[in-house]
């Protein structure tokens, strides 16, 4: 029985309407500024996120808010009227003090959200592939996980859903909800493999070599694990050589599980998550279909591929 469904209805909501706004500013233009860590973050990622808060904090008031952009210095007067006209054009509510809801978090609470109101926002600023997500979890538990990719292939716009032990679902185009599933690869050097565009590690292309891969696919954003949830592609190995934010990982790593996948650290342990933190302790995790999992697993650790810590 579904036992949040009212999150999840509001979590694809908002990943619907976040998608509008992020398509706005990629047709109208947007501005980038470069974050204290030197990632970019645009317009877009704010008008994006500041949406999203405010309608959490309007349907969940007592719920805690964890998303990625803080810092609203680049919020401007300038700034604030484009995203007003972003709204106005899109007929989405008026949202009272929009510089002060970007810092908005609520209180502590075992209900939290995460929002990345943009994941990829290099692949954003490129014309390419980028995605929207946001999680629920309750006590670190990841109960639901929402992903809109505007440009996810020929079908155009996907929206991907998922709730705890109910499956997974995507939307393409603006169809129904069906239900997904990871496929059945079995051959490792025939199996489609993910790898990040912006943010890989050289030892990526070591492993394909060892592993006889042949087709593989560099893409931003948190898209990856929905490619590997619906079956268009069977593995995502993700190097990670910084400090991981649950908002990259809550709604892939559920939405692939309840597809039928498996995500884990190069262990084979799950990943946890607190507040704010990705609790990995290998550098990296491994996404894919299940069957292939432990195979590539092996080839990793069995040849020593990345730094241990
Ligand atoms: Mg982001």
């Amino acid at each position: 029985m579904s036992r949040y469904k009212e999150e999840l209805n509001l979590a694809a909501d908002l990943i619907k309407n976040a998608s509008k706004i992020t398509e706005w500013f990629r047709k109208e233009g947007f501005q980038s500024f470069q974050k204290q860590d030197d990632s970019p973050v645009t317009l877009a990622d704010y008008a994006s996120q500041i949406f999203i808060i405010s309608k959490l904090k309007e349907y969940f008031p007592e719920d805690q808010i964890i998303a990625e952009e803080e810092d609203s210095v680049f919020v401007d007067k300038k700034a604030m009227e484009v995203i007003m006209e972003c709204y106005n054009s899109l007929n989405l509510e008026k949202i009272g003090n929009i510089k002060k809801i970007i810092s908005y978090r609520g209180s502590p609470s075992k209900r939290q959200w995460t929002i990345d109101p943009i994941d990829g926002t290099k692949g954003f600023q490129k014309g390419l592939s980028y995605a929207i997500g946001i999680s629920f979890m309750v006590q670190s538990d990841l109960c639901v996980g929402a992903i809109g990719i505007p440009n996810y292939d020929e079908r155009g716009k996907a929206i991907f859903v998922a709730e705890k032990g109910q499956g997974a679902k995507s939307s393409y185009g603006e169809n129904d909800f069906i239900l997904i599933k990871v496929s059945n690869q079995k051959n490792l050097n025939k199996a489609r493999f993910l790898h990040s565009l912006h943010y890989d590690q050289p030892w990526t292309l070591k492993f394909i070599d060892i592993a006889g891969i042949t087709n593989r696919i560099q893409m931003d954003s948190m898209g990856k694990f929905c490619k590997v949830a619906d079956g268009t592609a069977d593995i995502y190995l993700r190097p990670i050589n910084y400090h991981p934010y649950s908002w990259d990982y809550c709604p892939g790593d559920l939405i692939l599980r309840e597809a039928g996948g498996k995500v884990t650290d190069f262990n084979g342990k799950s990943i946890k998550y607190e507040n704010e933190k990705c609790l990995l302790p290998t550098p990296g995790f491994l996404a894919s279909n299940g069957i292939l999992h432990s195979e590539v697993l092996n080839i990793i650790n069995k040849n020593d591929l990345f730094e241990k810590i």
